[in-house]
């Protein structure tokens, strides 16, 4: 179990507890103590450290003003143009840190998606593993911690496939395994907007989590058991477990969440 809570001023306070007591409350638990990165950062500036010292890292003093005026968009926004890249600036300041990237593309055998090819130019270019005020990428300190917990399956959502690339770059640079990976389709909301918070979209619903259990389930083409509404939590997620056909998930990235019925009623009769 990881917080990842790298930059502090987003962090809202208490949600990390509500987030751990809901995986609870739907028999989800995990192994050993829960990892914070807020408190990791030793382990971060290491690895920049080892990056720094085999060339892979410069600092780049450009603006996003400037970036995005060089016009080219991936698919997470403005491509890097490499404006910095042999400028060799200081690596000391409060610079961001970039990483450079091969041409060669990264390719990987997704468990749900297939095989996937992705181009790293035409992606994102050099990326930021530290922004000028300090704070650590996501990339940097995921694939950091991952190999510190030993995770060696990573399934998540498909929005965060664009992520997969940039940290198999840089477990190569580190030296570090690289994990399995299979990206499952996202519940949308009616807009084609996946359910996030800061979009509006509710909480998960508090009282009785098996119904949800079994819709989440069906989203993923998965069996059902015929009673799975009225089962205890545990009996479910272990008929769940005993059940599971990863080739059943869905390809693509996302589609609408079926509606909830309401009054809540059991989905899966
Ligand atoms: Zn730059």
């Amino acid at each position: 179990m990881r917080i990842e809570d790298l930059d502090q001023a987003r962090v809202i306070p208490g949600a990390a507890e509500t987030h751990l007591r809901t995986l609870e409350r739907f028999g989800l638990s995990w192994d050993g103590p829960v990892v914070r990165q807020s408190q990791r950062s030793a382990y971060y500036d290491a690895a920049l450290q080892q990056l720094q010292a085999a060339g892979a890292l410069y600092s780049c003093t450009c603006s996003r003003a400037e970036i995005a005026r060089a016009g080219r968009i991936g698919a997470e926004g403005p491509i890097y143009p490499g404006t910095c890249r042999n400028r060799r600036h200081p690596l000391t300041g409060p610079h961001a840190r970039r990483v450079r990237i091969e041409s060669a593309p990264i390719l990987w055998q997704d468990a749900i998606q297939g095989p996937q090819r992705h181009d790293l130019a035409a992606l994102c270019g050099d990326f930021v593993l530290r922004r000028a005020d300090g704070v650590v990428a996501y990339q940097l300190a995921v694939v950091v911690d991952d190999a510190a917990q030993g995770v060696n399956r990573v399934m998540r959502g498909a929005d965060l496939i664009a992520s997969t690339p940039r940290q198999i770059h840089l477990q190569r640079l580190l030296g570090l395994p690289t994990p399995s990976y299979a990206h499952v389709p996202l519940a949308l909301d009616g807009r084609g907007e996946k359910l996030a918070k800061r979009l509006g979209a509710a909480a998960v619903a508090t009282g009785d989590p098996a119904p949800l259990l079994c819709q989440a389930l069906a989203f993923l083409g998965q069996a059902v058991p015929p009673d799975g509404p009225r089962l205890g939590i545990g009996e479910l997620i272990d008929w769940a477990i005993a059940h599971w056909e990863p080739a059943r998930i869905p390809q693509g990235s996302g589609w609408p969440a079926p509606p909830l019925p309401h009054p809540p009623q059991p989905f899966c009769d």
